[in-house]
C-alpha cells in the first residue's frame, strides 16, 4: 500500500457491530456481517481507491505477446491479501486475483501484510496516531486479537493465503524455500495455468516492537520484510514519516536478525538515512520492492542513483511501481523508462517489478494487463534477454540464491554478494 486515501471511517458503525456480532458467536449473524463488512470495504475501498486507468482487454505487438509467453514474470508487491476478497475468484474489483495473476501470465507474485496505516495518508509527512488497518480488521470480521496486533495481522493474512493455496487445487502455490519454489518451476514448465505467492511484510509494525517477533513471522514463510511503511518506527524511518531518521540501534538488531533468518530487507518506503544504514551495515542483498527512481520522478519516496547503485551492488533488485507518483507517468511506458533508467544505474541483473497491485494506488492496467510493460520495455529498447530479466528472472535468480534451502531450513546461504 503506498498513498491514498484514506481506507478509513470506512466502516463505522456498520462493521464494528458486524465484527461484535461474530464475536458474540451467533455463526449466521457472523457470516451475514462479515458479508456486509466486505462488501463496505469493497464499496468504500477498493472500488475508490484500487482504480484501474484503462479497462482490459489489453492490445500489445505481436512480438511482445509472444516474448511474454516465453517469460517467467515476477512481481514484488501487492496488497490483495488485504480486503476480504476470495482471491481464487475472478472479480472486477482491484487489480489482481489469482485467476487474473494467471491471465497475466504472472509466475510468481509477491503477497503483502500491511498491517497498519495512519488516516489521510500523504507521501510527505504522517504520524503514526490512526490505525485505519483495524477498521478494516473490524469490518471484515479479522479474530479479536488481530484488532491490536501487527504480528497477529501478519499472521493472519499469512494463513488467509495458505488456506486460499490450499484450496485452489494447485492454481496458487505459496513458496517458502529454495526446494518449494524448484518444485514449483518444475510443476511449472508442465503446467503453465498456475501461479505462486510469496508472503512479504510492509512495515516493522508487524513486530509489535520485538524483534524476536521476526521469528514467528519467518515461520509462517514470510520471505522478504520492509523496514517502515508510511511513518516513523522504533526501528527505521520512513520516507514519508515525520522525523525520517535512519536505523536505530532496534533497526541494526533487525536488520542483523532478518538476515540470519534469510529473510532479505526491503527498504521500499523507508527514508533515505535508512537506506544509507542499511546498505552500510547489510551482509546480504537487499531489495526495493516498490518503488520509482528520482530521474524520472523526483519524490522523497523514489530512490536517488546513489541507492539505485548500493542496491545493485548489493546484489539485490529494484521493483519498479506501476504508479504514477512512481513512475512520472500513467502508462506503461513511464514504468519502462523508470526502469531502463535503473538498469542504467544499477545494471540490468539488479531491476524487476512491483506493481503495488491492489495498494490504493490508480494504474494503468490491472494484472492482466502487465503484458504491456514486456510491449514498453521492447519499445524502448530492451533486447528479448534484457526484458526477461527485467519481468522475473532476476527474481527468480535472487530466491534460488537467498530462500532458505527446504522445509524447516531455518538459514539460507549467507554470503556477501558478487557485483554484478
Ligand atoms: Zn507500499
Amino acid at each position: 500500500m503506498t498513498t491514498a486515501g484514506t481506507t478509513a471511517r470506512l466502516v463505522g458503525a456498520a462493521g464494528i457491530a458486524g465484527a461484535t456480532a461474530a464475536a458474540a458467536g451467533g455463526v449466521a449473524v457472523g457470516l451475514a456481517a462479515r458479508a456486509a463488512g466486505r462488501k463496505l470495504v469493497e464499496v468504500r475501498v477498493e472500488r475508490r481507491f484500487n482504480i484501474t486507468h484503462w479497462p482490459p482487454p489489453y492490445a500489445v505487438s505481436r512480438r511482445a505477446e509472444e516474448l511474454h509467453r516465453s517469460l517467467l514474470v515476477a512481481d514484488l508487491h501487492a496488497d490483495s491479501l488485504l480486503y476480504g476478497r476470495d482471491l481464487l475468484r475472478r472479480s472486477d474489483v482491484g487489480h489482481a486475483d489469482v485467476p487474473r495473476l494467471i491471465e497475466g501470465g504472472i509466475a510468481l507474485q509477491a503477497l503483502a501484510a500491511c498491517v497498519r496505516v495512519p488516516r489521510g495518508l500523504n507521501v510527505e509527512r504522517n504520524e503514526d496516531r490512526t490505525d485505519d488497518v483495524r477498521l478494516l480488521a473490524l469490518a471484515l470480521g479479522w479474530p479479536p486479537r488481530t484488532w491490536r496486533s501487527g504480528v497477529a495481522r501478519a499472521l493472519h493474512l499469512a494463513a488467509r493465503a495458505r488456506r486460499m493455496a490450499e484450496r485452489s487445487r494447485g492454481a496458487l502455490t505459496i513458496v517458502a524455500t529454495g526446494a518449494e519454489l524448484a518444485a514449483y518451476l518444475e510443476r511449472r514448465r508442465r503446467e503453465p495455468v498456475i501461479t505462486a505467492g510469496l508472503l512479504t511484510i510492509e512495515g516493522a509494525a508487524a513486530l509489535d516492537g520485538e524483534v524476536r517477533n521476526v521469528d514467528r513471522l519467518a515461520d509462517a514463510g514470510f520471505r522478504v520484510f520492509g523496514l517502515t511503511h508510511m511513518v516513523d518506527n522504533r526501528f527505521a524511518g520512513s520516507a514519508s514519516g515525520v522525523e525520517k531518521g535512519g536505523l536505530t540501534p532496534a533497526g541494526r538488531d533487525l536488520v542483523a536478525r532478518l538476515e540470519a533468518r534469510s529473510v532479505l530487507v526491503d527498504v521500499a518506503h523507508a527514508s533515505p538515512r535508512t537506506i544509507d544504514d542499511v546498505l552500510a551495515m547489510a551482509g546480504r542483498p537487499v531489495v526495493a520492492t516498490h518503488t520509482g527512481v528520482r530521474a524520472t520522478c523526483d519524490s522523497v519516496r523514489n530512490l536517488s542513483d546513489q541507492h539505485v547503485s548500493g542496491i545493485g551492488r548489493m546484489g539485490g533488485i529494484v521493483g519498479i511501481g506501476f504508479w504514477p507518483t512512481a513512475t512520472g507517468g500513467r502508462d506503461a511506458a513511464a514504468i519502462a523508462r523508470a526502469a531502463a533508467h535503473a538498469a542504467a544505474i544499477a545494471g540490468i541483473a539488479h531491476v524487476g517489478l512491483g506493481s503495488d497491485f491492489d495498494g490504493a494506488v490508480p494504474l494503468p492496467f490491472d494484472a492482466t494487463g502487465i503484458v504491456q510493460v514486456t510491449d514498453a520495455l521492447l519499445a524502448e529498447g530492451f533486447t528479448d534477454g534484457d526484458v526477461a530479466k527485467v519481468m522475473g528472472a532476476n527474481v527468480f535468480r535472487l530466491l534460488r540464491d537467498a530462500l532458505p534451502t527446504g522445509p524447516g531450513a531455518g538459514h539460507g546461504i549467507e554470503r556477501r554478494p558478487t557485483v554484478c
